[in-house]
């Protein structure tokens, strides 16, 4: 166990380091980076929709815009919204006029310039998504004129205020909305590549290793990218016809594809037991609780969408509030996985628990902020995805384990335990089944009864371990060598083997014995084939009766019997 821990350790370090930086540093760094509401920004000042109402007379007599009233408490219908007077002067380059999308049957822009030209430009929902750039962020060029841009008007219809009325607009130069461009589309970029990157290394383990939660980190993965793909617009460019309410929809549907997938994936993951029957009721609850308004939205929105979206952000509190009874049980069952968990949820949890809050609330509108998800949804990907290589490590830990075990376990089943020699049984699966002639000797302690009764069965015991090792030191690497039982012992080795058996008194007479006393052996040999057990028996009995001879001739001598020859089968 403590072999893995200062790895385990290190990458958790890692993992945290990763993390605060991701999670502190990547949203402050993203709202600097030049990128999404770039240009200038515009104040707007609002007034509902009257009859007779027309931009040329809003212009000329800008009264009753209320200024002070955050653009959420309007409620739904069709307004006008003023900008600040402005001076802006294009010069060589276009200029836009940029804001993030909301809920709306058509905007039109109306550009007031100096020279007293009113300029509009309408769009309906469909020419939303044409003009929209990275960023979800709907842009409307304006002609290129001398005089300089002095005000903006906007008339937007059928709009449900759920986030406001027009998020985030400016004024900005072609070269911004390039840089913008560019920015946008490496952050979006890195996020798919590390999205795909992540989905196939996963696809790969879950083909390798087949667990239930491989599949659902997988659909989260893809419900994650296909998101990326819609949330960033870019999805208006592939199907341009797609109405840009219709993409907001689908924001919806895979926002909460991406959060229930990550749930079960978060449920599936831990050892068994820290899913209480009680919290996988929760994890279906909080899944419905999103799934349903979801399923509303996507059919009947903008009708309802009010509720729908409370409903939908409450659902989402709820999914996020429920991860937490996940980690503190996982926490209590003292799971291994743990750390990574809290790390992968810590951000999103805090960042969802905010966004979802700033939304109920009213609070000003923020693009980064808004585009968030994305962020701490991949950051929790990423790191779920080192929660999976560490689990990976655990199973590898636990085969390794369990190899050794088996490898020590068989060892023992093996092996004689006083002298570490082969036993009979694995000495004969051993020796018997191979092609050629082989030698047997069969080696026994001469008046070793007499030895225990001088030595003590203890030293006895002694005298049998100083023999195998005697014997061992005796033999060539390629030798079997067994204690058949009590002080007999065999060996196996190459048919031409005819001086080793001498060896083996000689050296026997040499070793130092316990109390120093003299201890020999005898030694039967015969030669022959080893093919079958039936050859083993032959051989053996052969051997024996060489034994019974040197024993009889005085001991501590050896003798062979003649050589046999392979059976008929
Ligand atoms: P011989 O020269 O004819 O082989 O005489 P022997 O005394 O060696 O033969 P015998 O078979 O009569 O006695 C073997 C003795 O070995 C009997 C038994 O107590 C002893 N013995 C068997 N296994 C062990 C053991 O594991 N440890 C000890 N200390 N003694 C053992
Ligand atoms: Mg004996
Ligand atoms: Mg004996």
């Amino acid at each position: 166990m403590s072999r893995h821990e200062p790895l385990r350790s290190l990458v958790c370090r890692l993992a945290t380091f990763l993390a605060i930086i991701c999670g502190v540093c990547l949203l402050p760094a993203c709202a600097v980076v030049k990128a999404g509401p770039v240009g200038l920004p515009l104040t707007t000042c609002v007034l509902r929709d009257a009859p007779g109402m027309t931009a040329a007379k809003l212009f000329r007599h800008p009264h009753g815009f209320d200024c002070k009233t955050p653009q959420v408490r309007f409620g739904d219908g069709d307004f006008w919204l003023m900008s600040q007077p402005l001076d802006v002067t294009a010069g060589v380059d276009r200029l836009a006029v940029r804001s993030s999308t909301v809920w709306q049957r058509a905007t039109t822009v109306h550009a007031l310039f100096a020279d007293g030209t009113i300029v509009s430009i309408r769009s309906d929902d469909r020419a939303v998504s044409r003009d929209l750039r990275l960023g979800a962020i709907s842009q409307r060029w304006l002609p290129r004129r001398q005089a300089p841009l002095v005000r903006l008007l906007w008339h937007i219809e059928g709009v449900s205020n759920i986030r406001g009325l027009l998020l985030a607009p400016t004024v900005a130069t072609g070269g911004e909305v390039g840089r913008s461009d560019i920015h946008l589309a490496a952050l979006y970029a890195a996020i798919a590549g590390a999205c795909t990157a992540l989905l196939l290394f996963n696809l790969g383990l879950a083909y390798a290793l087949r667990h239930r939660y491989m599949r659902f980190y997988c659909v989260m993965m893809l419900s994650l990218i296909a998101y990326v793909i819609s949330s960033s617009g870019a999805l208006a460019w592939l199907t341009p016809d797609l109405a840009n309410t219709a993409r907001m929809k689908i924001n919806y549907a895979l926002l909460a594809l991406t959060g229930i997938s990550a749930l079960a994936f978060l449920g599936d993951f831990f050892e068994q037991g820290v899913m209480t029957a009680r919290l996988r009721r929760l994890s279906i609850i909080s899944s419905v609780a999103v799934g349903v308004p979801t399923l509303g939205i996507v059919a009947i929105a903008p009708i309802e969408l009010h509720v729908l979206d409370t409903a939908y952000a409450l659902g989402f509190l709820l999914l996020l509030g429920s991860v937490v009874p996940i980690l503190f049980n996982a926490w209590r069952q003292h799971s291994a996985f743990l750390p990574f968990f809290t790390l992968a949820w810590a951000v999103p949890l805090v960042l969802a628990v905010v966004r979802v809050l700033w939304g109920m609330f009213g609070g000003p509108y923020s693009f980064w902020l808004d585009n968030s998800s994305v962020l701490s949804m991949t950051l929790e990907a990423l790191l779920s995805s080192l929660a999976i290589g560490h689990r990976v490590l655990l199973l590898a830990r636990e085969r390794d384990e369990a190899r050794e075990q088996e490898i020590a376990a068989r060892l023992l089943a093996d092996t004689d335990p006083l002298t570490g020699l082969l036993n009979r049984r694995a000495f004969l699966r051993s020796a018997i089944g191979c092609e050629g002639d082989f030698t047997l000797l069969v080696i026994d302690l001469d008046h070793f009864k007499r030895v225990n009764e001088t030595i003590g069965h203890d030293g006895g015991d002694e005298v049998l371990r100083i023999f195998a090792r005697t014997l061992r030191q005796s033999l060539p690497a390629d030798a079997l060598v067994a204690r058949l039982g009590g002080e007999e012992f065999a060996v196996v080795t190459g048919a031409n083997a005819g001086a080793l058996a001498d060896q083996i008194l000689d050296r026997l007479r040499n070793a130092r014995m316990p109390f120093d006393i003299q201890v020999t052996a005898s030694i039967g040999t015969c030669t022959g084939p080893l093919m079958r057990e039936v050859d083993w028996k032959a051989l053996y009995r052969s051997a024996d009766a060489a034994l019974y001879e040197a024993k009889a001739a005085g001991r501590d001598r050896t003798r062979g019997s003649p050589a046999l020859q392979r059976f008929a089968a």
